[in-house]
């Protein structure tokens, strides 16, 4: 059975679409993750022995291109959910999983991601961003996860520490931990509903039972749990973009001058559709090389697609609150999030050339 073709699946996109989620970082998307959950979302990336569909990485992809494309933010939360259980499902620590995979599956329980410290950020510092030190029933964690999405709203959060030999690990923290300090949300330029901000870890206490992986040098590409510019997040840029030229199709029913612009657009998010598909099933031409080039291509198509909308709403489209304003500062956030630096590098030079002709 194709589960996106489902009325269970098409519901939940109505709804997403429809309960729009203000870009605030004083709301929650709970009823969007509550209406996931009582779809089955919740229950794709967790093993089938602990209850879950454990749905092949191409479905996933599949899943979480429709979900963007009829709410970001939200589907956002929940990649960093995902990456949580993940990174449970995965480790060796059957008691860890006991703990925390039921209550994930059921959406009962909230874990987010605080690992870009072992990634992406702060890799120029000499200092890690967060130091661990091996003590004689576990470790100590010591400094600041720059980034956490929910972090406010969730019930553990996965977060690691360098050892000063320079190995890495990963473990699973109450938030409610002794020395865990959630900060305040930082006021971004768009997704505040995801309440993303740091956290504090002053001398908290990693027993073994809370260790997941690690420690290990680079423990983040250990096992799964897609890193820095892997599938799922072109996933969600082709998502995002796809909301958007529903949105555009929609007003080239009043003006028809605009296809001309969609048309070219719609074939490039279609072909990336089909790339993401054939990468995520191993049959893209590019080979390994696809998950860079889909990323690199899926950042540029959002940020075009977005800004296409808004030149075509015109001044209406730039007045606060109207979608496509909405969806130009979301479209942004592609160019930071989990972007590797080739990546970057790539986005920034097409950026820097200019495409204009002159006639
Ligand atoms: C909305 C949002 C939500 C996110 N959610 C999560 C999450 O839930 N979990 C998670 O783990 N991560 C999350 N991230 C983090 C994200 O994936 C990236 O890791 C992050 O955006 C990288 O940016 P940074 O500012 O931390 O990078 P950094 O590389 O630390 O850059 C910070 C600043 O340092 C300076 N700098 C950078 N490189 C150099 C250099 N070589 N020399 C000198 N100065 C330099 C620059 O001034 C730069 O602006 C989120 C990010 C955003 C924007």
């Amino acid at each position: 059975m194709n589960l996106f073709a489902s009325d269970n699946f098409a519901l939940l996109l109505t709804k997403l679409q429809q309960q729009v989620c203000d870009d605030r970082t004083d709301v929650w998307p709970a009823e969007q993750l509550k209406a996931m959950a009582d779809a089955g979302v919740m229950s794709w990336d967790v093993p089938v022995e602990w209850g879950g569909l454990d749905l092949k990485p191409v479905d996933q992809l599949e899943g979480l291109r429709l979900l963007s494309s009829a709410c970001l933010v939200s589907t956002f939360v929940l990649t960093q959910r995902s990456a949580a259980a993940r990174r449970i499902a995965t480790t060796d620590n059957e008691a860890a999983k006991l703990q925390l995979l039921p209550g994930l599956l059921s959406g009962q329980v909230f874990a987010t991601v605080g690992i870009s410290h072992l990634t992406t950020s702060g890799q120029h510092l000499k200092t890690p961003l967060v130091q661990a030190t091996e003590t004689d029933d576990g470790y100590v964690l010591d400094g600041l996860v720059p980034w956490a999405t929910g972090a406010a709203q969730a019930d553990f959060l996965i977060t690691g520490g360098t050892l000063a030999d320079g190995r890495q690990l990963l473990a699973a923290i109450p938030t409610d931990a002794a020395g865990v300090q959630v900060q305040p949300p930082v006021e971004l330029m768009a997704l505040n509903a995801s309440q993303t901000g740091a956290v504090k870890l002053n001398s908290v206490v990693v027993d073994h039972a809370q260790l997941l992986h690690g420690p290990m040098e680079q423990v983040m590409q250990h096992g799964t749990g897609g890193g820095a510019g892997s599938l799922g997040t072109s996933a969600l840029a082709i998502g995002a973009t796809a909301g958007t030229l529903q949105c555009m199709t929609e007003e080239t029913q009043r003006r028809p001058d605009l296809r001309e612009f969609v048309a070219p657009l719609q074939a490039e998010c279609d072909q990336l559709t089909t790339d993401l598909r054939l990468a995520a099933t191993g049959e893209h031409p590019a080979g390994a090389a696809a998950v860079e080039q889909l990323r690199r291509q899926a950042n540029s198509l959002v940020l075009r697609s977005a800004q296409s909308w808004l030149a075509a709403t015109k001044g209406a489209g730039y007045v606060a609150g109207h979608p496509a304003e909405r969806a130009v500062r979301e479209s942004m956030f592609f160019l930071v999030w989990s972007c590797p630096q080739p990546v970057l590098a790539a986005n920034l030079r097409e950026l820097a050339c200019s495409g204009l002709t002159t006639s």
